[in-house]
């Protein structure tokens, strides 16, 4: 179902980078998430007829499994832990396009139980919280695929640079590529990405190599400096990217240029649907106008 997602140049501070644009890889359906969920799109078993998952109330996830659902006319059930009253009566972002998809939400502080409490034998498939499980791998190893047959045919040797959440991302293209991978932690302290790579593969030289920010920022929390340089990346190369993980990639990716080999590719890795909730508190911290 899916087609290859485009390759495009683009310049910035006077280097060219590849964007590999998952974002683009399909109107409803795009992105990380979408890479991770892609095993539930291609090699569902028959019968499904609903899908249950957990997490927050802004999660891409959560917009990405409630999009899947609706292309394969499954019921979806959703379990957040808290739904603030101002997003629920100006339901915006991820949890508006999620809602509009026809997500049944419900709310409690036993997210992961509460979800597993809808499960109905064979007909209901468990997502757990972010999409990441093994099965996950499936659509990344595509992904790398991909990569791999577009260097072939361009001629060209790329890096790769991807911010990381929970690395799995990073992780298994380094496995499913022959290119080096690079990536930065977005979530807590080069340590904690370790650990999770420690959790798919025990072997340390089979791990992406962790370029960390050059000052500590707290996972999607506003700030001035990264919001900058989001504007700048959009104004120079005319490509939105995503407010949460992509300011800390580009940081990082600027801080540490000269240990990367070039040409370099970035994997632009959607997420777009919820910038509108970021740039909400932007303004509300006024820095966004
Ligand atoms: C989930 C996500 C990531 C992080 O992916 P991991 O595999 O957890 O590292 C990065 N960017 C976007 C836009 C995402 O939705």
């Amino acid at each position: 179902m899916f087609q290859r997602s485009p390759v495009e140049t683009m310049y910035f501070e006077n280097t060219m980078y590849y964007l590999k644009r998952d974002d683009l890889l399909h109107a409803d359906f795009s992105g990380n998430k979408a890479r991770k969920l892609a095993w539930l799109l291609e090699k569902a078993p028959l019968g499904v007829t609903r899908i249950v998952s957990y997490g927050s109330n802004q999660s891409n996830a959560m917009y990405s499994l409630s999009a899947l659902a609706r292309i394969k006319g499954w019921e979806f059930i959703y379990v957040c832990d808290h739904v603030p009253s101002y997003l629920k009566y100006n339901p915006i972002g991820n949890y508006a396009y999620a809602l509009n998809n026809g997500m049944q939400l419900f709310v409690d502080s036993n997210r992961r139980e509460r979800a597993m409490s809808f499960v109905q034998e064979a007909t209901t498939l468990f997502i757990e919280e972010g999409g990441a499980q093994e099965e996950a791998a499936y659509g990344i190893k595509l992904l790398a695929k991909e990569i791999e047959l577009w260097a072939y045919e361009n001629k060209v040797e790329p890096s790769i640079f991807l911010p990381s959440g929970t690395g799995a991302t990073a992780l298994y293209l380094e496995r499913y590529s022959s290119f080096d991978v690079f990536t930065c932690n977005c979530v807590g302290k080069p340590s904690y990405l370790e650990e999770q790579f420690r959790l798919l593969e025990p072997d340390e030289r089979l791990w992406p190599t962790i370029l960390p920010p050059p000052r500590t920022f707290h996972y999607g929390k506003p700030k001035q400096e990264l919001y900058t340089l989001w504007k700048r990346l959009k104004q120079e190369s005319d490509v939105e990217f995503d407010l949460v993980y992509d300011p800390v990639g580009w940081v990082s990716l600027l801080h540490h240029q000269e240990r990367i080999p070039k040409p370099i590719m970035y994997i632009h890795q959607g997420g777009i649907k919820g910038n509108v909730s970021m740039l909400e508190r932007y303004r509300y911290k006024g820095i966004a106008p």
